[in-house]
């Protein structure tokens, strides 16, 4: 370490010499002058770690000097001698920053060098404390800014994943927040049970990650998540252990909403920290929470718009789509039929057999109807035992032709009796959506055509000639 630079300033040249090799004998290295001026020189040039100032001095007094050390180099520790007749200035002084003040008429050497050490000492805690409060601060501001950063990043979250979002805008939101906070090479997804509101993986690269990387990395996920199925479905006890991946640093973190299950992966070239780990954990959890709102909301939606004893869409929901589907028909000058269909001798059903049998039939039927009529095509449980089936782009003889089809069919479904099968049927009612008609016109005349059916004998069909 450099020995600490004293200034000593007194006119006494005696004095200014005897403490001087004193101070030298004591390892400092000093710095001796005889005048104010020479003092402020010095000062100047160099940061000294103490000064030992005469306080009445030629050219500048030591109180002077004091103020200017005060000043420009605070933590230089100041000590003045004086005489009797000094000791106001001297009480000035402690309370301009010197550290203390010595007596010059009975100075004693022993007593000058207890003083340079408290000195010192008080100037090494000082420094200690200083640095200690620049660490604390610079930690304070390094917290605040982490606490805001991850803030930000809940804040995110919430804006990213919360809300009704389609499947796609999950996957979509969970990859913007992990690619916002970890650089990766490549990130991946596979996931299973979706259904269809939920794609079955989805990949992103960066554009420096060359095509057979990516290839191995899109490989190695959809082994990865062999290895983790069995024991996500029970039938393996054991976590499976590593795989090695396509790049030296690997994340996985599975995605489990109900029946859906799947894994997130990222590489990249470097390792990541405990804190990408733990991130990357978190927002994958959280487009697993995601995940199950979604479901939650399709079982809730489908719950709200679905009959439940056959699982075909209600009456509501049947006139929702009704007045969309008259509404493009006009506009477009489409065709749309619709068939308004009533079991026969329901009624003989339950009574003779039972409620549940005729829950049994409803079913059937429903099922058959669903499995007969096209994708575009709409079937509703209208009420009890009435169903409707809209047909877009139908004209009424093509609709006949339809509803003829399905009511031989209908008289064909083998309902499953304890000792026997049951067969039943139904009439149907045509109508097409014509010049001036509207929904509510469009099912009137389709329930007069099933009247007409009903009138003339059940199990036909009637509608427009
Ligand atoms: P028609 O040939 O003239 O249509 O005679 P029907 O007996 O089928 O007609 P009706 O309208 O008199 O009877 C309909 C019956 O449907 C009455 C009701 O108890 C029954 N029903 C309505 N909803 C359900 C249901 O969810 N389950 C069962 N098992 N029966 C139902
Ligand atoms: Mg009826
Ligand atoms: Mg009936």
């Amino acid at each position: 370490m450099a020995a600490e630079t004293i200034l000593l300033a007194d006119d006494d040249p005696s004095i200014l010499g005897a403490l001087t090799e004193f101070l030298e004998g004591q390892g400092y290295a000093v710095h001796a002058v005889t005048d104010g001026r020479q003092a402020l020189a010095a000062l100047d040039a160099e940061e000294f770690t103490l000064a030992l100032l005469d306080l009445k001095l030629p050219g500048l007094s030591g109180l002077e000097l004091l103020s200017h050390i005060k000043d420009y180099s605070p933590e230089t520790e100041v000590i003045l001698f004086t005489g009797h007749a000094g000791l106001e200035s001297a009480v000035q002084a402690l309370r301009l920053g010197a550290y203390d003040y010595l007596l010059k008429s009975d100075l004693i050497l022993a007593d000058l060098q207890a003083v340079i050490n408290r000195a010192l000492e008080r100037r090494r805690l000082a420094q200690t404390n200083r640095l200690l409060l620049e660490n604390l601060s610079q930690a304070q501001e390094e917290l605040a800014q982490r606490r805001a950063a991850e803030l930000t990043q809940i804040r995110r979250i919430g804006e990213t994943l919360a809300g009704p979002l389609t499947g796609p805008q999950i996957i979509q939101g969970m990859f913007s927040l992990i690619l916002e906070s970890l650089p990766l090479a490549v990130l991946g997804l596979e996931l299973r049970g979706g259904g269809e509101e939920l794609p079955p993986d989805a990949y992103r690269r960066h554009p420096g990650v060359d095509e057979d990387t990516f290839e191995a990395f899109i490989s190695w996920l959809k082994s990865r998540l062999h290895d983790w199925l069995p024991y996500w479905r029970g039938t393996a006890t054991q976590e499976p252990g590593n795989r090695q991946g396509p790049l030296p640093a690997m994340l996985e973190a599975p995605v489990q909403a109900g029946e859906v299950t799947g894994l997130v992966a990222a590489g990249r070239e470097t390792p990541f920290t405990p804190e990408e780990s733990e991130l990357f954990h978190i927002f994958v959890l959280q487009g697993g929470a995601a995940f199950k709102n979604l479901i939650l909301y399709e079982q809730v939606r489908s719950m709200a718009i679905r009959d439940g004893l056959t699982g075909l869409y209600n009456y509501r929901y049947f006139w929702e789509v009704l007045h969309r589907e008259v509404e493009l028909a006009r506009r477009y000058q489409h065709p749309l039929s619709l068939l308004f269909l009533d079991i026969d001798d329901f009624k003989k059903v339950n009574d003779t057999l039972g409620h549940p049998v005729g829950d049994l039939v409803l079913k059937a039927l429903g099922n058959y109807l669903q499995a007969a009529v096209r994708q575009a095509d709409l079937v509703c449980r209208y009420g009890g035992e009435e169903f409707v089936v809209l047909l877009a782009e139908t004209e009424a003889q093509q609709a006949k032709i339809s509803a003829e089809r399905l009511r031989a069919g209908i008289s064909h479904i083998p309902v499953d009796l304890p000792e026997r099968q049951l067969y039943f049927t139904v009439s149907i009612g045509v109508a097409e959506l014509g010049p001036g008609m509207d929904g509510e016109t469009l099912v009137k005349a389709a329930d007069a055509a099933l009247y007409q059916a009903k009138q003339t004998g059940k199990n036909r069909v009637c509608g427009p000639e």
